[in-house]
């Protein structure tokens, strides 16, 4: 069975054809500049060369088309027709509570992602975008909603709820949410067959270390805690994000920086974070690199980064009553070896220990603890369009 998933952005869609079974990737690529000038795509397919093909393209559903074409072409495609397509996956920002797991697309599943805009203003309508455009060029094929939303919907409501008044929750939905759920609940489903255990006996601190960031508390194979809230601007300190601030900030920042609401959320999810913080980038090998030639105010926005995913590991392992791995994963998770030990610096008394050697490890599964560590350690590259893949083949099997 032939899965296509879809990750659609305002101007972009990104795209993976998958063969579950083999659990292999077919084909992918990238449209770049949707309604733009300069529209591009770049398609490559196993064992095929690469095809670019820099055309205008004014929609999303003009964008698919060229991506059908290429997935079907004779030299540079995969399948001989469109048929060979038996399901697609969608990458959906936010669900609410509507949905806590993936869930096959009809009217009304188009209607409930449509009401959640007001969460997820910039990528729901580009979701929304993506799925009508398949829908349109691929009319009987079934359709399925993967939410970043929904693993975190087993979270208990002690750990949800904001310490604002209860309407603001009942009347105007505002909770914790959280985000990259997807990729929480791939490292989560990884993680039993790696140690050797039963998920049910698993206390997991998950840390998806990126350009944004998040961390998740998974006790026996369920999020109990996750670090971003109602948007992906709270939790640690990210790229250009600031997560956790007091909130007092915000309206006081609003008069002196003389900012309206949607400057200063461009300022707190743009302009913030380890850009911020270091004025030179939201890249952390720029940083690094930086604080090796002496900046000081590249080391402090690493040290700002490190301590706030370190407060955030001590506070789920105090939320679950223990911890037995702590798995890094993401960018900077699977890559950075320097900034995995730091965050793990000074968590000795917490029973861990990385083995120095084996934390020298990129972007490949593996234990980076060492042997007598009491709590496990691991670095896990994530795979979110398999997870969409497979949960898309689980509704449409
Ligand atoms: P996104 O949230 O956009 O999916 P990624 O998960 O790709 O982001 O993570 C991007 C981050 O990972 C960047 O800050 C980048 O610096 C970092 N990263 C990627 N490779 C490395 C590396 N080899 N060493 C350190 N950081 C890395």
């Amino acid at each position: 069975m032939n899965i296509l998933v879809i990750n659609a952005g305002s101007s972009s869609l990104k795209y993976q054809l998958f063969e579950i079974g083999k659990e292999e990737v077919l084909a992918k690529g990238l449209v770049e500049r949707i309604g733009i000038e300069g529209s591009k795509l770049t398609h490559t397919a196993k064992g095929k060369e690469k095809l670019e093909i820099t055309e205008p393209m004014s929609d999303h559903k003009q964008a698919m088309g060229y991506v059908l074409r290429a997935l079907t072409d004779k030299q540079y495609g995969i399948i001989k027709d469109m048929d060979e397509i038996n399901a697609v996956g969608h990458r959906v920002l936010h669900a609410a509570e509507k949905f806590s797991d993936s869930v096959v697309i009809n009217d009304a599943v188009m209607d409930a992602i449509r009401d959640c805009i007001k969460f997820g203003p910039l990528h729901n309508p580009a979701n929304l975008m993506g799925i009508e455009a398949c829908r349109a060029t691929m009319p009987n094929t079934p359709m399925v909603a993967v939410f970043d939303t929904a693993f975190h919907q087993t979270m208990p409501k002690k750990a949800y709820l904001y310490g604002l008044s209860y309407d603001a929750y009942k009347e105007h939905g505002i909770r914790r949410y959280g985000f990259h759920g997807t990729s929480h609940k791939y490292v989560a489903s990884r993680m039993p067959a790696l140690m050797g255990k039963d998920k049910k006996d698993l206390k997991l601190i998950i840390c998806h270390l990126g350009n944004g960031s998040s961390l998740s508390a998974v006790d026996g194979g369920k999020c109990v805690d996750t670090s971003m809230g109602l948007t992906p601007l709270a939790g640690v300190v990210m790229g250009t994000r600031c997560g956790d601030i007091d909130p007092a900030i915000v309206p006081h920042l609003m008069k002196e920086m003389k900012l309206d609401s949607d400057q200063m959320s461009d300022y707190m999810n743009k302009k913030c974070g380890v850009l911020g913080l270091s004025g030179i980038s939201s890249d952390f090998r720029d940083l690094s690199k930086a604080a090796a030639e002496g900046s000081e105010r590249a080391e402090m926005a690493l040290e700002v980064f490190a301590y706030s995913v370190k407060k955030y590991i001590g506070a789920y392992a105090a939320a679950m009553g223990g911890v037995n791995a702590i798995v890094f994963t993401a960018g900077i998770g699977e890559n950075d070896s320097n900034m995995r030990a730091r965050c793990c610096e000074g968590l000795e008394f917490l029973g861990v220990k990385l083995d120095g050697e084996l934390n020298k490890i990129r972007g490949k599964e593996q234990r980076i603890s060492a042997p007598d560590s009491r709590v496990e350690v691991w670095c896990v590259p994530t795979n979110e369009e398999l997870m969409i893949a497979m949960d898309t083949y689980e509704l449409c099997k």
